[in-house]
């Protein structure tokens, strides 16, 4: 292993130059520390009955009550303005319609995070 700063060859298992002290430790590059786990901020709707939120979505297409039903405010408004947009076609909007219901489903079941 040679030292960085003066060049001299040290064996291999040594931590530092036997020349100049100069630490040969590799070294690494610090942890950033943005990274997180993956669930610590995500939130779950608790208490809600899967059904019931699939059927609210499901008997009002495109209100997403499904979505504001588990408290997933923010959701159920872009699912809102989705729909809106999309129901130029109709083909758009049942996607949306089917999605919302699924969605309130699995979110109510908790297989899914709230968005905020
Ligand atoms: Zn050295």
């Amino acid at each position: 292993m040679k030292c960085s700063k003066c060049q001299t060859e040290n064996k291999n298992d040594s931590k530092f130059c036997l020349s100049c002290g100069e630490s040969l430790a590799v070294i690494t590059p610090i942890d950033d520390g943005i990274r997180k786990s993956p669930s610590s901020n995500k939130r779950y709707s608790q208490g809600k009955d899967p059904t019931l939120a699939a059927i609210l979505s499901l008997i009002l297409p495109g209100l997403a009550l499904g979505q504001f039903y588990n408290g997933d405010t923010l959701k159920g408004v872009v699912t809102l303005v989705g729909a809106l947009i999309l129901s130029f076609t109709i083909i758009g909007f049942l996607c949306v319609w089917a999605w919302s219901i699924v969605d309130a489903y699995q979110v109510a079941k908790g297989n899914k995070s709230l968005w905020k």
